[in-house]
């Protein structure tokens, strides 16, 4: 059957034929005739119809097997191709911040007092290199918890993997809450060039809100702009290297972070990247606010008028600027083509497991990243003393597999962003909970393809980010 998506945006009707993988402005007429052509199980078929079927569009897909592109590569990728590991040094923090995944908002996962041992961590650091041989560049990431409160056995690792690196370029990064950092700490970052991000969540209010000490329950902000002022001060060189990464709750006053953010002194230099709070393994699901919706999508449509040249940089907020690049996203995807002749396919989303982030835990299990649950078993694929579970490995790569009835007659299927983390129900890789997402993900490509079909419109020419 064909499957497509109709439209209406900026009062035109437009159609996304999924099979063939292109959009096409079309008439009302067309449109109408594409509903009663869709009503009608592809029955009641129109002359403007048949003439684009006649021109190769509106076609059934030859059936495929539900396989991604990665897999008959998949073994390679992960004996030789390494690029990262980031090591979970402790499950400890000194921090309770209210939506964090260890703080008891999130199913099976809390605070624990258990870190990584140094023959653990080293052991990982071996795996690495053994499991990189094909790659020059590879980084070692240092994750918790709080990783900082382990700062010695942080200092040790950076040593043993400088000592076994020779030949590859070795890069080093963190993720902290900041509150830890001394004058020594500091240097040793910055000797090390180490990529740093600051977990900050915007101004006084916004901060305290949920980012505590969980010693007293005292909110973290003056502590981390003491941090901050005093890492611009003492190394401004360094500024280009430290990241914020801001988790908005949206029933904070999108206004006041987004001010806070470009006009305070502590932070207005730092490349800031703003991410709503995380709805995976919530047990209480997703938090929305309809007046923050409202105001970031006004955002959004600042950003839309400064690409087509009609509003200053200055104007758009710091939250929203990486908003871009779903629609930049459709535009390549679009320009690749397909081949419906391919035998095997799969819906986008999942990355190769573990290539790009492999994610050890105190224990020296491997994750795909760590974004996924280390309680889960669904989603652990092997350990470090053992290797890669190339099994798992293999059905977390084809997660689409799971629900292959559904993808294969989804619009969505080239822009979807589903994968295991989706699907993780704790025990195993659940269909039931892989749909649960789909129409939020549906409704989000949906978005995504009115803004990509009317900027085009408005004479946005993507290829060369300017207008023609
Ligand atoms: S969230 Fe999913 S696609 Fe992204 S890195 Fe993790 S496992 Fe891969
Ligand atoms: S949105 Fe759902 S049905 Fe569609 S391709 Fe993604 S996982 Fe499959």
């Amino acid at each position: 059957m064909p499957v497509f998506h109709m439209f209406v945006a900026g009062g035109k009707e437009y159609l996304f034929d999924a099979n063939a993988n292109s959009f096409f402005k079309i008439s009302k007429t067309l449109y109408e005739d594409l509903q009663k052509y869709q009503q009608s199980g592809f029955r009641d078929s129109s002359p403007a119809i048949e003439k684009l079927q006649e021109k190769g569009y509106l076609q059934e897909r030859a059936d495929f097997e539900m396989i991604h592109p990665m897999d008959s590569t998949l073994e390679y990728s992960l004996e030789r191709c390494i690029g990262t590991i980031a090591l979970q040094v402790t499950q400890g923090c000194n921090l309770r911040c209210k939506y964090c995944a260890y703080s008891g908002g999130y199913e099976n996962r809390t605070h624990s007092s258990k870190r990584m041992n140094k023959e653990t961590a080293f052991r990982a650091i071996d795996f690495l290199f053994q499991h990189s041989v094909d790659r020059d560049r590879i980084s070692l990431g240092f994750y918790g918890g709080e990783p900082l409160l382990e700062y010695n056995l942080i200092k040790e690792c950076v040593d043993y993997a400088k000592g076994k690196s020779a030949g590859k370029e070795l890069l080093f990064n963190m993720t902290t809450n900041a509150t830890l950092i001394t004058d020594e700490i500091l240097e040793f970052l910055y000797e090390n060039g180490f990529s740093l991000t600051v977990s900050l969540d915007g101004d006084r209010q916004a901060q305290n809100k949920n980012r505590i000490f969980a010693a007293n329950g005292e909110g973290t902000f003056d502590v981390v702009m003491q941090k901050l002022e005093k890492l611009q001060a003492s190394h401004p060189d360094y500024m280009d290297r430290v990241h914020i990464n801001a988790v908005i709750d949206p029933t904070t006053s999108f206004d006041c972070t987004s001010s806070f953010f470009a006009d305070y002194e502590a932070v207005k230099d730092f490349y800031v990247r703003a991410n709503l709070i995380s709805d995976f393994y919530r047990k209480d699901g997703a938090l929305r606010d309809e007046a923050y919706s409202e105001r970031f999508s006004y955002e959004i449509f600042k950003l839309y008028l400064q690409k087509l040249g009609r509003l200053d940089d200055a104007n758009i907020s710091k939250l929203v600027l990486h908003g871009f690049q779903s629609l930049e996203d459709i535009h390549d995807n679009v320009k690749m083509g397909v081949s419906l002749k391919t035998k095997i396919d799969h819906h986008a989303g999942p990355c190769v497991p573990g290539m790009q982030r492999l994610f050890v835990d105190v224990d020296g299990n491997l994750y795909p990243c760590e974004r996924v649950s280390e309680a889960s078993k669904a989603v652990r694929m092997g350990h470090i003393d053992t290797g890669f579970d190339i099994d798992r490995a293999r059905e977390l790569l084809n997660i689409g597999r799971l629900t292959e009835k559904e993808c294969k007659r989804c619009w969505a299927f080239r822009f979807c962003s589903s994968c295991a983390v989706q699907a993780d129900d704790l025990e195993k890789l659940s269909a039931e909970k892989k749909l649960q997402n789909c129409t939020m993900i549906r409704g989000h490509v949906d978005n995504m393809m009115r803004d990509y079909c009317v900027m085009r419109d408005l004479g946005l020419d993507f290829d060369k980010g300017k207008i023609f």
